[in-house]
């Protein structure tokens, strides 16, 4: 049988490493084999990939996707790519954007240049409801013109952009996902949802920022997952697809929920002062994945809180670690 091999980049991180465990686990397709590309930074967890590591469809290779010469050996022996590498950290950006712009823009440049050259036939390209800055009603459609507010969003437009570039100007298979936040098992503890749910069972204070009232929309790691899936199988060449989760909530109210699930109360809680630029509320209109994919979220936010608490209450062997590596001035959400 012929395999699709297919490149994941940032595949030992939060959502990589899931898209690399499902698509080698009993539910995915038998005809693909994937070869890792992670340079490994401090949001990389190797446990991430210990279910798949004896797959004989599995390859990991430790590099750095700005790195011409180690893109350029892999990308030679690859069908596909699907491209999640990236820094993704908002607070780490305003501390520095100087990685964010060096991963997130050169390292897609690289990774594009180098699949133009081989004639890989399909490149999905992972980014963020980010990219369309704050949004204070209604959704945005694909359509809606960026305006990212962060360095992290801004240099997650710049490579949606010049990943398009390379469809338009070239005709290389490009395809944009652009999903809300994501939540699941395996995150590293330094976005809101694992770093209050550890910190809360370690019996420590979380930080709240500014009044509380940010929305963001919630998006399951299987419902994202699958959406990626349907993307790389089914979506169309040049297209932007947004991927939503359907859960929209204020920090305030996803900290209330957090508090119960772990035990704790408000006492635990402490208001600090707002992120620079931070973003109202993010709302993306998924229509397009619904009508042209068939997607649609299924999992039930209550049931996917409480499963994420659970495997965090029950894998402190996996996170302890990372949480020593999430030393951030300032670092919260
Ligand atoms: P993550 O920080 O958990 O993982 C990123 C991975 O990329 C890590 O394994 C890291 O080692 C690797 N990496 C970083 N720089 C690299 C480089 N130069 N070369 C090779 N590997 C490198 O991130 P995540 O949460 O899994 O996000 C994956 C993608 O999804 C990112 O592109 C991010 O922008 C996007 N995204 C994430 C969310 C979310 O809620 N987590 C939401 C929207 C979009």
């Amino acid at each position: 049988m012929s395999h699709t091999r297919i490149l994941v980049t940032g595949g030992a991180g939060f959502i990589g490493s899931h898209y690399v465990r499902t698509l080698l686990g009993p539910d995915g397709p038998d005809d693909v084999t994937v070869t890792v590309l992670d340079s490994f930074t401090y949001a990389a967890n190797p446990a991430n990939l210990d279910p798949v590591c004896d797959s004989p469809r599995y390859r990991l290779h430790a590099g750095d996707i700005c790195d011409p010469a180690v893109v350029d050996g892999l990308m030679a022996e690859h069908d596909q790519v699907v491209h999640f590498a990236a820094e993704s950290h908002v607070d780490r950006s305003l501390h520095s954007a100087t990685e964010f712009v060096r991963t997130n823009v050169l390292g897609t440049q690289v990774l594009l240049d180098s699949a133009l050259r081989h004639g890989v036939d399909r490149f999905v390209h992972i980014s963020t409801d980010e990219v369309y800055g704050s949004v204070p009603e209604g959704s945005t459609s694909e359509e809606h013109p960026l305006h990212p507010n962060s360095p992290y969003a801004a240099s997650k437009a710049a490579s949606d952009l010049v990943a398009l570039s390379y469809h338009r100007s070239h005709g290389l298979d490009v395809r944009v996902t652009r999903c809300s936040n994501n939540y699941g098992h395996h995150q590293f503890p330094e976005k809101i949802i694992p770093l209050f749910v550890t910190r809360l069972l370690t019996g420590a204070k979380v930080p709240l920022y500014g009044d509380g009232l940010n929305v963001r929309d919630w998006l399951h790691i299987d419902d994202h997952v699958r959406a990626v899936e349907l993307v790389r199988t089914r979506g169309r060449a040049g297209e932007v697809y947004n991927i939503g989760g359907g859960t929209e909530l204020d920090n305030r109210g996803l900290t209330e929920l957090l508090l119960q699930a772990c035990g704790a109360g408000w006492d635990s809680v402490e208001y600090v002062a707002d992120r620079k630029g931070h973003d109202r509320r993010y709302s993306v209109d998924w229509t397009k994945a619904h009508v042209e994919l068939g997607y649609k979220p299924q999992k039930d936010f209550t049931e996917g809180l409480a499963e994420t608490v659970a495997w965090y209450r029950d894998h402190p062997e996996v996170w302890k670690e990372a949480a020593r590596r999430a030393v951030l001035p300032g670092g919260r959400q």
